[in-house]
C-alpha cells in the first residue's frame, strides 16, 4: 500500500501529511485528523511504512465515524484499531484480486 498525497473520504480531500514529532503536547500522536483543515497527519518519526498505512485506515475510520455520526463509544480506539489492521491487512493480501492492478 502507498501512501498518497491526498486521501478522498465523502466527498473531501484530505491531505496527508508525513509529521515529524507528531503530540497532543502531553503523549505522542501516531496520527490525527484535522477536520476544519481536512488533514490527516501522520507520525513518520516513529513508525515504519507499515504501521503508518495502518494509521492512515485508522485515522479515515475516525473520519467516517464522525462525519456520519456513528459514536462507538468507550471503545471507539480498539474498534477502530482492529478495523484498520484488518482493512490493511486485507487489501494488502487481496489487493490483486480485488481491483485492476497494472504489473
Ligand atoms: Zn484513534
Amino acid at each position: 500500500m502507498k501512501i498518497p498525497e491526498t486521501i478522498r473520504i465523502n466527498g473531501i480531500d484530505f491531505a496527508i501529511e508525513q509529521t515529524q514529532n507528531l503530540n497532543d503536547g502531553d503523549h505522542v500522536l501516531y496520527g490525527q485528523v484535522h477536520y476544519g483543515h481536512s488533514t490527516i497527519e501522520i507520525n513518520a518519526q516513529y513508525q515504519k511504512h507499515q504501521a503508518m498505512c495502518v494509521t492512515l485506515w485508522h485515522e479515515i475510520l475516525h473520519a467516517l465515524c464522525k462525519i456520519h455520526s456513528v459514536h462507538l463509544g468507550e471503545h471507539e480506539e480498539a474498534i477502530v484499531d482492529i478495523l484498520a489492521y484488518g482493512i490493511y491487512q486485507v487489501l494488502q493480501d487481496n489487493g490483486r484480486e480485488l481491483f485492476d492492478i497494472a504489473d
